[in-house]
């Protein structure tokens, strides 16, 4: 049975490199009927940031992948926070000393520090000197007697424990040899990253840990506790590192890489799904524009290389532009688009709209099917650019005298077409017909023909075709619009 798990620590705030170490997990999960979890490494108290663990949950939800087990959820093998699971850690550290993996430390954080800042003084990486390894038993009775402040530290053994990392391969790494004892409960009584989470991994029943490759180097240590407790460990898979396209850290402290923040500014969350894992391997074949179930089908987890995984955020306009045409093609999703605009054109615009019809369901239906493919996101609708599908634009008497003095035959020439047209109007078709349209004009060339109407269509000089504004418009509003012109 596949069980997989993202484990953050309400550190902080859920960003990129965790929506996707989080993905991957995901789509692991469900590609082999398995169930993922979300379980919260909350151990270091003094880091906690109020509102993360709530907020990485939320964002999990959003993006589509949510937790099958987790803080909020539930599950059979809960609790899903680590700070209610003290007393399982606390047993199993004291099952570490009892079979003699472990021992009690009484080391001051003055010793700590000076052995820290003597090796430091060495050009030496500080280590742990193992000091209280070798305490008599009695000592340390009479120590924890007194209720001497005190540590637990899991005993290193010394030699080599290889493992097979799924993707990168054999790796053989000496921990006692570089490492002093790590400690696994703290003086303040809570466990440590290591302890903690390899304790949770067994009783939760992970068989896969996939998680960063910065976690690599730990492995070993990980590997020496499990056979210590004689327990079967999981496999692990390491995903290389998410960088920025020049190679430089993908930084926590980089603001608009969290995915509140890509909430908040309308991305949608398959298109953040897609550049992660756009920019990443494990996928026979690379292609923008996959939705989660074909992350899912077509995902392959012998195709993950170990380079790290260039993001380009430049490019998130694009993705979010594939994205967003998908959906508005999806009836059902183009429904929730539909509301969705209604409401930021009611907040852009509330008190300038002069004709209701432009909340109506079927005419924002129809701009979002004219504009699939353009746009990249909802919010550009409501911009300046396309203020006049919702609002008249203003213009001057002047403005037109410059562009011709044919104005109100051309007005003229443009309400007749609508009649005849009818209701339904196409682009093609009013392409085409306003070609001929400016052999009727005498002294206007098509290109100000063209200026004019876009002009009292829009106001602006630019924008999408006459002929699409038309459309959009509607006959009604287009009559409205030309009918001034013939004053
Ligand atoms: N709590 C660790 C983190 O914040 C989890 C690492 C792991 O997945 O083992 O990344």
């Amino acid at each position: 049975e596949v069980r997989v798990r993202f484990a953050p620590s309400p550190t902080g705030f859920l960003h990129l490199g965790g929506l996707r170490t989080a993905l991957y997990n995901y789509i692991f999960a469900k590609k082999y009927g398995g169930t993922f979890i979300l379980r919260l490494e909350d151990t270091d108290q003094n880091r906690l940031v109020p509102g993360a663990a709530e907020s990485i949950e939320d964002m999990l939800e959003w993006a589509g992948i949510p937790p099958d087990e987790s803080p909020r959820r539930g599950g059979p093998l809960g609790p899903y926070l680590q700070s209610q699971r003290l007393d399982l850690y606390s047993r199993i550290a004291r099952e570490l000393v009892e079979r003699g993996h472990g021992y009690y430390c009484f080391c001051s954080p003055q010793r700590l520090d000076l052995l820290k800042r003597e090796a430091l003084r060495a050009s030496q990486t500080p280590r742990y000197d193992n000091r209280c390894r070798h305490l008599r038993a009695d000592q340390v009775q009479e120590k924890l007697a007194q209720g001497a402040p005190h540590v637990i530290r899991f005993r290193l053994e010394a030699g080599v424990e290889p493992f097979q990392d799924l993707i990168f391969g054999w790796n053989r790494h000496e921990v006692a040899q570089v490492e002093g004892d790590p400690v696994v409960i703290k003086a303040d009584g809570f466990p440590t990253y290591h302890l903690a989470n390899i304790v949770d991994d067994h009783y939760m029943n992970i068989s896969h840990v996939l998680r960063g490759s910065e976690w690599l180097i730990s492995t070993s240590k990980h590997l020496l506790m499990y056979r210590a407790l004689g327990w079967q460990p999981p496999t692990f898979g390491h995903l290389p590192l998410l960088m920025n396209s020049d190679g430089s850290k993908l930084s926590k402290r980089q603001r608009d890489i969290f995915i509140e923040n890509f909430c908040r500014e309308g991305v949608l969350p398959e298109a953040l799904l897609d550049i992660t894992t756009n920019c990443g391997s494990g996928f026979t074949t690379s292609r923008m524009g996959r939705v989660l179930a074909e992350l899912i089908s077509e995902f392959n987890l012998s195709k993950i290389t170990t380079h790290s995984a260039l993001l380009d955020l430049e490019k998130l306009p694009e993705f979010n532009r594939i994205h967003l045409q998908q959906r508005i093609e999806d009836e059902q999703k183009c429904h929730v688009l539909i509301k969705e605009l209604q409401q930021q054109i009611q907040q852009v615009y509330a008190a300038e709209i002069q004709d209701q019809e432009v909340l109506v369901d079927d005419y924002i239906r129809r701009v979002l099917h004219l504009r699939k493919g353009h746009i990249t996101s909802l919010k550009e609708l409501v911009s300046p650019t396309y203020s006049y599908l919702w609002v008249r634009p203003s213009f001057s008497d002047q403005q037109v005298a410059l562009l011709t003095k044919e104005a109100p035959r051309i007005a003229s020439l443009v309400l007749r077409l609508i009649e005849e047209r009818g209701e339904e109007l196409s682009v093609d078709r009013l392409s085409k017909d306003l070609k001929s349209l400016t052999k009727q004009t005498k002294a206007t060339k098509h290109r100000e023909v063209m200026k004019l109407l876009r002009l009292v269509l829009s106001g602006l000089q630019q924008g999408p075709s006459v002929a699409e504004m038309m459309v959009s418009l509607g006959p009604a509003e287009i009559r409205h619009r030309f009918q001034k012109l013939l004053l």
